[in-house]
């Protein structure tokens, strides 16, 4: 059940309510925000009944969590959560941005691409420091000198890093660097990296899996937010469907869906789910229009001459025409919504 404190609920007033919860064996959540205090108790109502919360000091209104998804659920949140990643709001007003090569492959390949990532207003950089790739012979990833380029091009282009943890083992290494941790696609059932990303302090990018429902996709978020990390961005990234013509298939309508059933942020990766240049940007522009928060986006400096997803990275030019289209897009969409947060 979510727990909605009236506005000046006291804190002794709050700690009545959680001491309450504790003593029943539940490990209630307090989430505040300058707009409103709730407390957050998964799977309390088989202990205590709403009833008894309700007459409590300060308590304005108990709602059930009907949903299976107990942290996820729209239900579970008083309003839609902004995943601050170095100082971009994620779910907020604004599109957040993430832009860059698939992944590091030299020193003057990322600086070159941070610049004019920079330089477009974008504030994150993307590039994969170990890449998982459907053949082991393929490009597989710079690995630790990659992620020390990273950590450079962050000082150097004042960019948040925004980069695949692929192993538990590789984890912390990993989480070191980056400013948002992207779990991809092929990794969204992987239940031992879920829980290792759950026990970050760093945010999490769960990437959609390419043969997964929007309920696996949201137990995959679960898996994170239930080891205590409720910085959780959703990313849908297309997935494998009979179409020939292109890499997968962007899932446009899972945009507003998964927005119904979640409170979390919901980004596009139109890059893996075209890998097609010619369909990035228009498939970029439907997916902001469907009410994305964000994009993750493929560009890179020379793309013929990429080790990984080179047909797919848009040309600096194409990327910059790209960001001024669907900014204008955003703007459009929340000229009308006066609150904080965004939903569709
Ligand atoms: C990537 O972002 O480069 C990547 C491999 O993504 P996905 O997991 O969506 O395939
Ligand atoms: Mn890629």
């Amino acid at each position: 059940m979510l727990i909605l404190m009236k506005q000046g609920a006291t804190p002794d007033q709050i700690q009545a309510v959680m001491g309450l919860l504790e003593t029943v064996g539940i490990r209630p959540v307090l989430q505040a925000s300058p707009a409103a205090t709730s407390i957050l108790a998964p799977h309390a109502s088989q202990a205590l009944k709403a009833d008894r919360l309700e007459p409590m000091e300060g308590v304005s209104r108990v709602v059930p969590i009907t949903s299976p998804f107990k942290l996820a659920s729209a239900d579970a949140a008083p309003g839609r959560t902004i995943v601050d990643v170095r100082g971009v709001k994620v779910g907020g007003r604004d599109l957040a941005l993430i832009a860059g090569p698939c992944g590091v492959e030299s020193r003057e390949q990322l600086f070159t691409v941070a610049r004019y990532v920079a330089e477009s207003g974008a504030r994150l950089l993307r590039a994969g420091a170990y890449k998982p790739r459907t053949s082991p012979y393929a490009f597989q990833g710079m690995g630790p000198e990659a992620l020390a380029l990273l950590a450079e091009a962050r000082r150097e282009f004042d960019l948040g890093i925004v980069t695949e943890a692929t192993e538990v083992e590789t984890f912390e290494a990993v989480e070191r660097v980056a400013d948002l941790v992207q779990i991809g696609a092929r990794n969204m059932q992987n239940f031992a990296l879920l829980k290792r990303a759950g026990r970050s302090d760093k945010p999490v990018l769960l990437k959609r899996g390419t043969a997964a429902t929007l309920e696996e996709w949201l137990y995959a978020a679960e898996y994170v937010l239930s080891e205590g990390n409720r910085n959780v961005i959703l990313c849908e990234r297309g997935i494998r469907t009979w179409s020939l013509h292109a890499r997968n298939t962007l899932d446009v309508s899972v945009i507003p869906a998964a927005k119904a059933l979640t409170h979390l942020p919901v980004l596009a990766d139109p890059s893996h789910a075209t890998g097609r240049r010619d369909l990035v940007i228009p498939c970029a522009r439907a997916a902001v229009a469907a009410g994305a928060d964000g994009l993750i986006v493929e560009t890179h400096c020379q793309p013929s001459q990429a080790l990984s997803d080179g047909p797919q990275a848009l040309l600096p030019l194409d990327f910059l025409q790209m960001v001024g289209q669907v900014t204008a897009i955003r703007e459009l969409l929340v000229k009308d919504h006066p609150g904080a947060t965004f939903c569709f």
